[in-house]
């Protein structure tokens, strides 16, 4: 082994705790503004002051009403009133906003005035036009006395020459603006923002909008943390995804690194063969790698470096490790040097309902969806492990679990670190099984206000989650083996079912299969597989509805396969489809997605368990979704189960 390679094994082999991790990196930093450039109003918004602002003028420049009416003197109609009336006489302007006034009112007189207008000489208050009347031969009859000063906007009573106008670290929006072109400023001095590159590496990376070919998946850490990056302040330069190509790969990082103020790779952290990124990371500049492996679950294979004065870091491969590691330890750097708070305000405090398990001696990240109950924001896992990027799609956050805890006790209080800044709370919570069915519903509902949210939890975790009253609606496919009833059997006294739809279930295989090609119906293609050893099934986990089916075909027996127990029909018919098994059973919808042979089996009961009591009044609202989405549901595929 070479030494160079020792050093980097030594490196990844040396797991150190966040803390420890962080405290190198930052150490290794100026944790500081890049810099400042002045930026004109126009393309202001979103920036962050570099310096504080004053006011270089009055605002507003001289005194000017606040009303249309009349200027005078108060003194002159202190004893105005409906029935006795004080007589001024015009002077012969009008003073609208832009003019200049040239006469002095004196005593006894009047001048009309605009909003906005300029307050003449000798005036000291404006009385509303509505409380005057005028009279061609007689002059102006004020009803109603004014006190001195009222309706009037002195000169700087908005904002005073000299007086603060803005605060160094104010992020820029319209009000902001607003002050600035108030004040006559055309331009301020911002916090320059870092360009930070973006490079994806994988041979496997393909990027979106182009065909996916066998074993590839797409880019998604690329798009996901540039996006990050430029809601933290920063300009993300993409490079696109990188092969795992020694020469190609080092060209690109040195030219990002001489390019940019940060480098941010994804992939190929671990030790895989291919994997080679933080090598060329360990030669680009001083004092390199400062932590490679941190004790992070998911996130352990986070790479931080410091090159010449730049932070270059790798993240886990996996987009959800990826983007802890980076809204954790990575954002909070980046925001400094882009001149703003280190966290952004955006944390919830919550309840967590359920006991979440965690390994002692790794700070574990976990993904959160919010919702609210009538005690408060409750906090619920999306345990999907550190490959799902469509948990991203539920979660509104994540909270952390200190290394020393050995699980978060359910009930716990947590502050949950959101992904995006502001979060809207769904007016109607969903957990339970779910189905594309289930969309259709939720457009619907969308179309009338009402934003539903759906966690997929599988039939007995929404059902628990109704008990407890953390969500809405709990959709539920349920077979109870004894009675040969789906679903009502496993209500408990409080709830009632709201009827939703069918779906046929049937033996699924390819059209092609010229071993399944005599057989229609599901007994004889049982027969034909179960009498080759080399037709694999696919199966289903324990505890779906479509699980106790295929033990009740099986009866007793376990085929090839049958250990293979994906968790949805979209996983059974893409084995299928893919040719790592030969038949299962799925509903028709997936498999017709994937143009497969399909035999009718035995339809299964998608329906809905909600509170007796149910408080929340979009409840109602779905049912009636429910009922009116006939159409759609048919035309998915679905028999909706109430003849609508
Ligand atoms: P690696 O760290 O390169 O060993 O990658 C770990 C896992 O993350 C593998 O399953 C990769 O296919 C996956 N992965 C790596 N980079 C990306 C990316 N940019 N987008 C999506 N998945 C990725
Ligand atoms: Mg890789």
């Amino acid at each position: 082994m070479n030494p160079s390679a020792a050093v980097v094994q030594d490196q990844f082999l040396k797991v150190l705790s966040r803390e420890e991790a962080v405290a190198r990196f930052r150490a290794a930093l100026r944790l500081q503004p890049l810099g400042a450039e002045t930026v004109g109003l126009d393309r202001l918004a979103g920036r962050t002051l570099a310096a504080t602002l004053a006011a270089p003028v009055d605002a507003p420049p001289f005194d000017r009403s606040v009303v249309d009416g009349f200027a005078i003197r108060a003194a002159d109609i202190a004893g105005a009133s409906e029935t006795g009336p004080v007589w001024l006489a015009l002077n012969g302007e009008t003073i609208a906003c832009g003019t200049e006034p040239r006469l002095v009112v004196s005593a006894g007189h009047a001048t009309p005035i605009a909003t906005g207008g300029p307050i003449p000489r000798g005036a000291d208050a404006v009385v509303m036009i509505e409380h005057t009347r005028f009279e061609a031969d007689a002059g102006l009859a004020v009803t109603r006395p004014v006190g001195p000063g009222q309706n009037i906007a002195f000169a700087g009573s908005d904002i005073a020459r000299g007086e603060t106008l803005l605060r160094r670290g104010t992020v820029i929006g319209a009000r902001e603006i607003g002050m600035l072109a108030a004040v006559g400023a055309d331009n301020a001095s911002v916090w320059r923002k870092p360009r930070v590159a973006v490079i994806s590496t994988g041979d496997e990376l393909v990027p979106p909008g182009t065909p996916l070919r066998p074993a590839a998946i797409y880019d998604s850490n690329g798009p996901i943390v540039a996006a990050a990056l430029e809601e933290n302040g920063c300009v993300a330069v993409r490079f696109g995804a990188i092969p795992d190509d020694a020469a190609l790969l080092e060209a690109t990082i040195r030219e990002a690194h001489a390019a940019c103020d940060a480098v941010i790779l994804s992939g190929g952290t671990s030790k895989g063969a291919g994997d080679l990124t933080y090598r060329m990371v360990e030669t680009l500049g001083e004092p390199g790698i400062v932590a490679h492996g941190v004790a992070l679950k998911p996130g352990k294979p986070l790479c931080l470096a410091v090159c010449d004065g730049k932070p270059v870091v790798i993240l886990p491969g996996f987009p959800t490790s990826a983007m802890f590691t980076f809204h954790d330890i990575v954002a909070p750097v980046l925001r400094i040097l882009a001149g703003l708070a280190e966290r952004p305000e955006v944390t919830v405090d919550a309840r967590v309902p359920v006991r979440i398990p965690s390994d002692l001696g790794r700070t574990e990240f976990v993904m959160v969806a919010l919702s609210r109950d009538p005690d408060g924001a409750v906090a619920f896992p999306i345990g999907k492990g550190s490959g799902a990027v469509t948990a991203f799609s539920q979660a509104d956050g994540f909270l952390t679990i200190d290394a020393l805890a050995e699980a978060l006790p359910a009930g716990s209080a947590a502050s949950v670190t959101l992904f995006a800044p502001h979060v809207a709370m769904p007016t109607l919570s969903i957990a339970g099984s779910h189905c594309v069915g289930l969309d259709a519903v939720i457009s619907a509902l969308a179309d009338r206000g009402v934003t539903a949210r759906s966690l997929a939890l599988g039939s007995l975790g929404g059902l628990a989650a109704l008990k407890r009253g953390e969500c809405d609606i709990a959709p539920i496919h349920l077979l109870d083996p004894a009675s040969g009833l789906y679903n009502t059997p496993f209500l408990s006294a409080t709830m009632r079912l709201v009827p939703g739809w069918r779906r046929m279930q049937g033996l699924v295989h390819r059209p092609g299969d010229s071993r399944f090609a005599g057989a229609t119906s599901p007994a004889e293609a049982l027969a034909v597989a179960l009498a080759d050893s080399d037709c694999l099934m696919v199966n289903r986990n324990q505890g779906a509805g479509t699980r106790v089916l295929i033990d009740g075909l099986l009866g007793g027996q376990q085929p090839p396969g049958y250990w293979n127990q994906p968790r949805s029909h979209n996983a059974v018919v893409a084995a299928i489809a893919q040719e790592r098994a030969d038949w299962g059973i799925a509903i028709a919808p997936a498999a017709a997605a994937l143009n497969l042979a399909f035999i009718p089996l035995a339809e299964e009961h998608y329906d809905f368990a909600v509170a007796r009591e149910a408080q929340n009044p979009a409840v109602v609202l779905f049912e009636a979704a429910v009922g009116e989405a006939g159409d759609a549901l048919r035309a998915l595929g679905f028999t909706p189960a109430t003849g609508n």
